[in-house]
């Protein structure tokens, strides 16, 4: 599977820890929490609606979320149930954290490919960076440093969704072919229906089918024939298969002129 994953730490992005300590930050609640291997309980400031949030965020773009904190497997016991969270899978990092590996490894190693989002605030650059630079080249990636003073904001969830839905998914299937006529897959369908908020299936349906249909449609208009750098050809523009192989319809030169456009005067 390709889906995103959105990576989730803790302390600075759930809990805005450096706030200043009389002026707890607006929706958020005092914990007293003594995580396992503690001796004295930690002040732990969380939002309920953030586990909301991230959920609505996961559902809407398809993205998988996954602790990558401190906490590790004490997040789901600790810190999820308190927000609204369910269990999550977890990034373990061993003796990562200590060392000067941080994060960046572990992090990188659990994505394999996938694209990545991440809330932390510190995305500190030690040498152990560069690997994950490495390791990430040409690899959709976006670090969101968050304010730890401050902690995860709506504006920061929309801009990982506004990412996940730009993210050209190079495989993806719009439609297939049912007796000659062009159907929408489930998940353009499912798009559709997100993108022009409806609740009716039947509906998003018949409007993808037409979309995939008017695509093919504008393609077959714009297509033109043309030839490789190794002078190999003709080619269609559209579908790229050799020109005659399609039923593409080649015209050279530019598309003409909107001869029908809404409200232009009419000959007399
Ligand atoms: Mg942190
Ligand atoms: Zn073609």
């Amino acid at each position: 599977v390709n889906r995103p994953i959105l990576f989730l730490d803790v302390d600075g992005v759930l809990n805005p820890f450096a706030g200043k300590p009389e002026r707890r930050p607006d929706g958020y609640e005092t914990h007293r929490i003594t995580p396992a291997g503690w001796g004295a309980p930690l002040r732990v400031w969380l939002n309920p609606s953030h586990g909301p949030m991230l959920l609505d965020l996961a559902e809407r773009a398809g993205i998988e979320l996954v602790w990558a904190t401190t906490w590790e497997h004490q997040a789901n016991e600790q810190i999820g149930p308190r927000i609204g969270l369910p269990e999550l899978p977890v990034v373990e990092f061993g003796s990562a954290l200590s060392s000067g590996a941080w994060k960046w490894a572990a992090v990188a190693e659990y994505a394999d490919g996938r694209p990545l989002a991440w809330f932390d605030d510190d995305f500190q650059a030690q040498p152990a960076r560069l690997g994950f630079d490495l390791a990430r080249r040409n690899m959709p990636t976006r670090l969101c440093r968050i304010d730890p003073a401050v902690g995860l904001v709506q504006s920061d969830l929309d801009a990982v969704e506004k990412w996940a839905n730009d993210l050209a998914p190079v495989d993806e299937v719009l439609y297939h072919m049912d007796g000659g006529r062009m159907v929408a897959t489930i998940d353009y369908v499912r798009q559709v229906e997100h993108h022009l908020c409806l609740d009716d299936r039947a509906l998003s349906q018949r409007i993808a089918d037409f979309t995939v249909a008017e695509i093919e449609r504008v393609g077959k208009q714009s297509a033109v024939m043309y030839f490789d750098d190794l002078g190999q050809g003709p080619f269609c523009s559209w579908c790229g298969q050799i020109t005659g192989l399609c039923s593409h319809v080649m015209r050279n030169g530019p598309i003409p002129s909107n001869t029908n456009k809404i409200g232009a005067p009419t000959a007399s």
